[in-house]
């Protein structure tokens, strides 16, 4: 399976990125655990990453685009689920551009919709809970602000090209990981057996009663 996430801030990138991991037996590839691994361990890319990190701001797109390459050289011929990357139109365009070069395209864009008051109640209590320099109101406010205005117009170009899924992650996270394991399995079903299959975006937010519990009504 060969899926990559895009989502605001909070929306579960990491629990469901790692769940479909596990599930599928690919790496996590997440670029934000791969930046700060990079901070704590004080290397001299660290050092400069950090001032993106601490401000909300996204780090210039070499470094990640490096970083996801060299996961992607390790991971070649399997599957990954990418969390983290893209997040501008120009990082899709490069990540495109790798995948194809390392045949390696995705077989699906997971959205996970969240609307912005239950993304920040997540983020504030995240930050209660673990020490990351990015959680602060100000800093989260400035995040969901450029989710907004260069990552979720991203979504577009993906259902385009036919591999967009979006899913309420509203609901708990086990219901939403339920639903997405059912979402990828059918995907990679339909995209194994004709990888050029041309289709239309699947929207799933209003599927959340059947995975046991009401769909939200307020998500973007
Ligand atoms: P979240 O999506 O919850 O904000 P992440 O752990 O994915 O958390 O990212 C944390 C920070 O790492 C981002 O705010 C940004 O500064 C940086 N970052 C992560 N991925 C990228 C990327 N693809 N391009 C630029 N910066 C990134």
């Amino acid at each position: 399976m060969k899926v990559l996430m895009i989502a605001p801030p909070g929306a579960g990138k990491g629990t469901q990125g790692r769940l479909i991991a596990g599930h599928f037996g690919v790496p996590h590839i997440a670029t934000g655990d791969l930046l700060r691994d990079h901070v704590t361990r004080e290397t001299e890319l660290g050092l400069e990453i950090r001032q993106f990190l601490d401000r909300g701001e996204l780090v210039p797109d070499e470094v990640v685009l490096e970083m996801v390459r060299g996961a992607f050289e390790q991971a070649r011929g399997g599957g990954y689920v990418l969390d983290g990357i893209p997040r501008t139109m120009e990082q899709a365009r490069a990540l495109y551009d790798i995948a194809v070069e390392l045949d390696m395209t995705s077989q699906v864009a997971l959205h996970l919709q969240v609307a912005d008051a239950e993304l920040v109640r997540r983020l504030l209590t995240r930050a209660a809970e673990q020490d990351r320099s990015d959680d602060t109101e100000e800093v989260i406010q400035r995040r969901l602000e450029l989710y907004y205005e260069v990552t979720h117009p991203i979504l577009d170009w993906y259902g385009e090209r036919g591999i967009l899924v979006s899913v309420d992650a509203m609901r708990p996270a086990d219901a939403v990981g339920r639903q997405i394991l059912t979402t990828l399995t059918v995907m990679q079903q339909m995209t194994d057996a004709d990888p050029d299959v041309t289709r239309r975006p699947i929207d799933l937010t209003g599927l959340g009663a059947a995975f046991g519990a009401e769909a939200s009504e307020d998500v973007r």
